[in-house]
Order: C-alpha cells, then structure tokens, then sequence
C-alpha cells in the first residue's frame, strides 16, 4: 500500500479513522481521507489562451535552452535545468506553458517561498494576459483553481495526480530540501514531467534527475551578458566584525552604491540595523520580520539605502543595482549554494550590471572555496577564460 498523496509506504503511518484510511505523514496537509471521499475537481474543459507577451527579447542562448526544454516536454522527458543567478529561469518556461495549456494539458508552477509564489505570480499574468494565473498559498487558499497554477510547494496536497507539467523552481531550497514528505507530495502532483528550475543543484537533486532519467541543460549566461560577481574574500579576526560593517557601509556611502549585507543569524542581522540604523537608511528583514513585504517594497524602491539580511532573502528577490556584502561567510549556516545565491543578487538587472560582492570570515572554509569556484567556473563555460 502507498499513500497516493505524499508516497509514504510504512504501514506505521497508516491510520484508520471512522470514514476510511488516513495517512499520518501527511495529515497536516489535508485531512482528506486518502481512498473513499476524495474527488477530484474536473479540469475547465475549454483550452485557454496562452499567447504571452515578453517585455524584452530572449537572448539566442536563452531561445535556445527554452527550446530544448519545449522539444523534452514535448516526449514527455523531465528536464533539469542548471542555470546561474540572473539568467532569466522563469521566462525559459513560457513556451511549455504555451505549448502544455493549448494543447489541453495542465501545467503546474511550486516554489520554496510564498514571497517568491506572489512575486512570480504576478509576472505571469502579466505576461500571459488572457490566462487565469492563481497564486495559492498562506492567506491566499480562497481560490485555487484556475489556467495556471502558482504554488507553494506545501500547497501541492491539493493537487494530486493533475499536473501533466510541474515546474519545480528551486527545489533545493528550505523548506522543500532535505524535506521527503513534501518532495514525495511534489512528486505525485505531476502525471507526466518535471522541470527543475535551479542555479545550484543539490546531491537531492542529481539523484533525482538521474533516476528520472532527465535531461540536464545549462544556461551560464546573463541577457546582459555580464558575468557574475566573483566575490572578493576578506580575511579578519571575528572581534573586528562590527568596524569591517562600519569601513564597508562608509566605502559603499562614498561610492554612492546600495547594498544587501548578509548576516549568518537572526541576532547579529537585528543588531546591525539597530546599530547603524541612525547613521545611514537601514532596515533588517529575517524570519522574525513581521512586514516583509515592505521592507522588501521599501528597499526594492530605494526608501531604504542598506538592507541587513538572513539567509531569507538569499533567493528569488531582484534589486536593481546593488552590491552584496557577507558578513562571517564561514558559518555553518552558509553552504556553498547560499553563498552563490547571495552573491547571484549582484547584477541581476541587465541595465545595472555592475556591483560587487565581498565576503568577511575569519578562517578559510570549504563552502566559500566551493562557491568561487563554480561562480569562476561558470563564467567561464559562458565568456571563456579571462572573464574572472
Ligand atoms: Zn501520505
């Protein structure tokens, strides 16, 4: 016997409730009984229109990983595709979307994080004008039907067995990573292929790609056409944190640059903004952060010249010229892929390319070598050698 929502197979887990069977792994999604009462909503029998619009034009390597990606769907192959910060990830989609949804397929969009759900959301019904594009999750589970679904991967409960398409952006970020009940949940949502969208593929993933048999495809380059930020490492005893914050806010000030600066926990992130707050036009966004939205809002629009950051905004976000600084970037807490999210914030807007990114840590450590390498790797797979 296997739960047909998240593939659990012990029968520990099985429970039998008054109406039918229950399956206690995950429960706390949908208390739906998994055999007898569950029904499934009929799909809108019409096929919408998905013609889309794009505010720019792909760049040819980009048109050309999207039409790999089209021609893999089209036979029904799952893809993984392996690009860098900044790349254009959600666009190399738009024509499976088209494709899926035209020819009466359902297509399905997951992410980690419910900011970057309505942050992507948003786009997609801008670009697809004529599509219906619903984001479902926390404070938005009214509606959750709809052409095109934008989701939380902890929203996939819902959807069991409907996708012939799911795009799994960034599946080797917390909470999805590491986490079996939501991954066995993301898998039984999709009947037919999935795309992994992601600029650092985890173990997790490679796995999974291989034993799904997907297709790896790589885009290394920016529609810029800059590369990316290479961080410059700093080296300094831990003592001399807050004067490295100090000289770095005061060299950014004289540059008349903006920055993110990085901070390994929730306490050292609140006491920079708290420290520095008065000086300069500071805020802080972590876990803890009761308005994110606008803090994010306040500095996306340059009300606030500095923002101090945990690793919750490591994804997803774009800023338009800004610098990124790390600060004690040996912390365990910062893997080498967090390090290149991080650093991926730096020129990701392609009238903005330039900005820095710099780590402060006190001792070597493993993860950054790794981050500068694959960051020099891939730059140079996408420029050639010289562009470091
Ligand atoms: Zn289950």
């Amino acid at each position: 016997m296997e739960c047909p929502r998240c593939g659990n197979k012990d029968p520990e887990w099985f429970y039998p409730g008054s109406k039918g069977l229950y399956c206690r792994k995950c429960i706390k999604f949908s208390r739906i009984l998994l055999y007898g009462e569950t029904e499934i909503p009929k799909d809108a029998p019409d096929v919408p229109d998905a013609q889309y619009e794009l505010s720019f034009e792909l760049t040819k390597k980009q048109a050309e990983t999207a039409g790999k990606i089209l021609d893999c769907t089209k036979s029904g192959k799952s893809v993984l595709v392996n690009a860098v910060c900044g790349a254009g990830k959600t666009e190399l989609v738009y024509p499976v979307i088209k494709y899926q949804l035209e020819s009466g397929k359902k297509v399905g969009f997951a992410i980690s994080r419910r900011q970057v759900v309505l942050q992507i959301a948003k786009r997609l019904s801008k670009d697809f004008p004529a599509l219906k594009v619903i984001p479902v999750c926390e404070g938005f589970t009214d509606e959750t039907e709809g052409d095109l679904i934008i989701c939380t991967t902890h929203q996939l409960y819902r959807y069991t067995g409907r996708f012939d398409t799911l795009i799994l952006d960034e599946p080797d970020a917390f909470p999805f990573k590491g986490n079996e009940v939501l991954q066995g949940i993301a898998e039984r949502a999709c009947r037919g292929n999935i795309i992994y969208l992601t600029a650092t593929p985890d173990a997790w993933l490679r796995k999974k790609g291989s034993e799904k048999n997907a297709e790896t495809v790589y885009l290394n380059e920016r529609p810029g056409r800059n590369p990316l930020a290479v961080p410059k490492v700093y080296y300094l005893p831990g003592m001399l944190m807050p004067a490295a914050v100090y000289l770095y806010l005061r060299k950014s000030l004289r540059n008349r640059r903006r920055a993110i600066l990085f901070f390994p926990t929730v306490k050292e992130t609140e006491r920079c903004a708290k420290v520095f707050g008065k000086l300069y036009r500071m805020d802080s966004i972590t876990s803890h952060t009761k308005d994110k939205d606008r803090v994010i809002k306040d500095f996306a629009e340059g009300r606030i010249r500095y923002l101090c950051a945990s690793s919750i905004l490591e994804r997803g976000v774009t800023f338009s010229a800004i610098d990124v600084a790390v600060f004690r970037s040996d912390h365990p807490v910062f893997d080498y892929a967090s390090l290149v999210q991080m650093t991926g914030r730096v020129g990701r807007d392609p009238a903005h390319p330039e900005g820095t990114g710099i780590f402060f840590c006190a001792k070597r450590s493993e993860e950054v070598d790794k981050c500068i390498s694959v960051i020099r790797k891939a730059n140079e797979d996408a420029y050639g050698a010289g562009n470091n």
